[in-house]
């Protein structure tokens, strides 16, 4: 392109350069946004499996759990417990197990409070973009700890593995601890 050559044409130069500029930024912003996303998938399907080793969920890092059915407590995936792990499922015999757990160390047997459930049962919704069904996922995390009180925040959202779409659900903040 020549160099304009009147002012008329330099002021219409620059607008459409500008133009076009806003646009390339656009479109990185968007990838951009498409990178973050993938990655946070990525972080929560890395976790999913172990969140039920954790004695502290929340307190030194994020945790991510699946759900019931019914939308209610946090459940553990048959399909991503490795084979040999003991599921406890009476409070007796947990104790015992319990008896000989190392404090802060994660726990290698499944906690009695977790129920051990087939994939194909745990609570899904659809995602906001391309409508797919998908597992949701809980987000639990401390955000706030102090003498005043705790706040813990519950955060529930569809990772869609289709379209790579987080789809937010609830956020609640909360003084009550949930295991
Ligand atoms: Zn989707």
């Amino acid at each position: 392109m020549s160099f304009p050559e009147s002012l008329e044409a330099l002021r219409l130069d620059v607008m459409a350069r500008k133009a076009r500029a806003e646009e390339r930024q656009a479109y990185i912003d968007r990838i951009a946004r498409e990178c973050d996303m993938q990655l946070f998938i990525a972080r929560v399907l890395q976790r999913l499996p172990d969140a039920w080793c954790d004695p502290d969920p929340g307190k030194y890092d994020v945790s991510y759990f699946f759900l019931d059915a019914l939308c209610e407590k946090r459940i553990v995936v048959k399909e991503f417990l490795p084979k040999g792990v003991v599921a406890h499922t009476s409070l007796a015999e947990w104790q015992k197990y319990n008896a000989q757990h190392q404090y802060g160390v994660p726990f290698s047997e499944v906690p009695y409070w977790f129920k051990v459930v087939p994939l194909k049962d745990v609570f899904r919704a659809r995602c906001s973009n391309c409508r797919e069904e998908q597992p949701v996922i809980e987000e639990y995390l401390q955000t706030e700890d102090s003498p005043d009180g705790d706040t813990w925040r519950r955060r529930r959202f569809v990772p869609c593995l289709k379209c790579g779409t987080v789809t937010e659900l609830a956020v609640k903040e909360t003084s009550e601890r949930v295991y």
